[in-house]
């Protein structure tokens, strides 16, 4: 095997490639990424390029890739080994897909810190999607995939011949702008928040048009006054019908105030107007992680996110708490019903034995009288004149 990596199972299909486990040279549980090569071109200078650079990146929230191994006919991208993807977390932990809000905000806060991470090194993602956020057992979310997009470009197929999602494609780059910025990966962080919250894709279109239209019927139609040139842009249609716009909170009523105000200046047209990373973390909606502990929460100064790295670990401590407490208590209930069966048995034993008991009492009752009356008998034959009436 490549490198000294060995595949141990199929992990899924993603945009670019085939992902494995496996294990790596020195025994460590990895995840290999292998991306099939063009036979005649190899893999592009600017993408071998690329996936060096993204080797630099190393954030708690980000995916570590630890190693790249390429060959003639395909790359080998090989990153630390995560649990689940946000996808399939939300359909093994949520309530139809839908997570409860506390999980939700530490996912959240943890999403942002990696994009923000990723942005400051002048890195976009481009493709974010609940499937390339993973989580591993200790609630840990990275975001995979960073850099890769502009590495291999965006396919229209995916490896598996699927084709590629828009449900978190930002209008800019609907509507045909290639003047990618930041602003895209937060209109997807957006999409992925409301997901969280209702278990189903906010916008879900089925092909460009249709993804557009789906966003317009919620946010209304884009009109000169609300996006100054959005008129001009490649794939705008003088034919879009009119949509006005409607409240978010009607589609979300799940979201608290602090979330659904949030939420707003990430799903925002002009993607000038969208929030970076680093202001959204600063929103009132993660006062409650940026504090030691919530009883704290009046005394204590609100201290910016970025000096809340020992915190947030904290939070997640308290969650992995929460979730053994929840754990123990469990087998406590097991433990007691299992001591109630026991506890029962041992009455219906005693019964038994008491019966048994009884049972012999009897039996001994019964043979002592049987005996007296042999012994009368006996005494009947040997000395009939005792016995005679007189
Ligand atoms: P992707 O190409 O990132 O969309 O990956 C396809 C699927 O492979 C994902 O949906 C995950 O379920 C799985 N996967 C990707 N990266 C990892 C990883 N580092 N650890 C475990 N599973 C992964």
């Amino acid at each position: 095997m490549e490198g000294g990596y060995q595949r141990i199972e199929h992990l899924g299909e993603g945009t670019y490639a085939m992902v494995f486990k496996g294990r790596s040279p020195k025994g460590e549980i990895v995840a290999l990424k292998e991306i099939q090569l063009d036979p005649e071109e190899g893999a592009p200078s600017t993408a071998i390029r690329e996936i060096s650079l993204m080797k630099e990146l190393d954030h708690e929230n980000v995916l570590k890739l630890l190693d790249v191994v390429h060959t003639e006919t395909k790359l080998m991208l090989v990153f630390e080994y995560m649990d689940k993807d946000l996808k399939r977390y939300m359909d093994s932990v949520g309530n139809r897909g839908a997570l409860p809000p506390q999980t939700i905000k530490v996912l959240m806060y943890q999403m942002l810190k990696g994009i923000k991470y990723c942005h400051d090194m002048r890195v976009l993602h481009r493709d974010l999607k609940p499937q390339n956020l993973l989580i591993n057992s200790r609630n840990q979310l990275k975001l995979g995939d960073f850099g890769l997009a502009r590495a291999v470009g965006i396919p229209v197929n995916t490896f598996s011949n699927e084709v590629v999602t828009l449900w978190y494609r930002a209008p800019d780059v609907l509507l045909g702008s290639r003047n990618y910025d930041s602003a895209i990966d937060i209109w997807s962080a957006g999409c992925i928040m409301a997901e969280m919250y209702t278990g189903r894709p906010l916008f879900a279109g089925s092909c460009n048009d249709d993804q557009l239209l789906k966003i317009f019927r919620v946010m209304g139609t884009p009109t000169e006054a609300t996006w100054p040139g959005v008129s001009s842009m490649a794939n705008w249609k003088s034919n879009f019908p009119p949509y006005p716009p409607t409240r978010l909170e009607q589609h979300l009523p799940q979201m608290e105030p602090l979330a659904i105000d949030l939420l707003k200046n990430l799903l925002v047209y002009e993607p000038s107007g969208r929030w970076d990373a680093g202001r959204c973390l600063s929103h009132p909606y993660f006062r409650d992680l940026w504090q030691p502990a919530p009883q704290h929460a009046l005394q204590l100064p609100v201290q910016h996110p970025d000096q809340h790295q020992q915190q947030m670990q904290l939070q997640q401590l308290l969650l992995q708490q929460q979730q053994q407490q929840q754990q123990q208590q469990q087998q406590h209930q097991q433990l007691s019903h299992h001591q109630q069966q026991q506890h029962q048995q041992q009455l219906q034993l005693q019964q038994l034995l008491f019966q048994q008991h009884q049972q012999q009492q009897l039996n001994h009752h019964q043979q002592h009288q049987q005996q007296q009356q042999l012994h009368h008998h006996q005494q009947q034959q040997q000395h009939p004149a005792w016995h005679r009436p007189t």
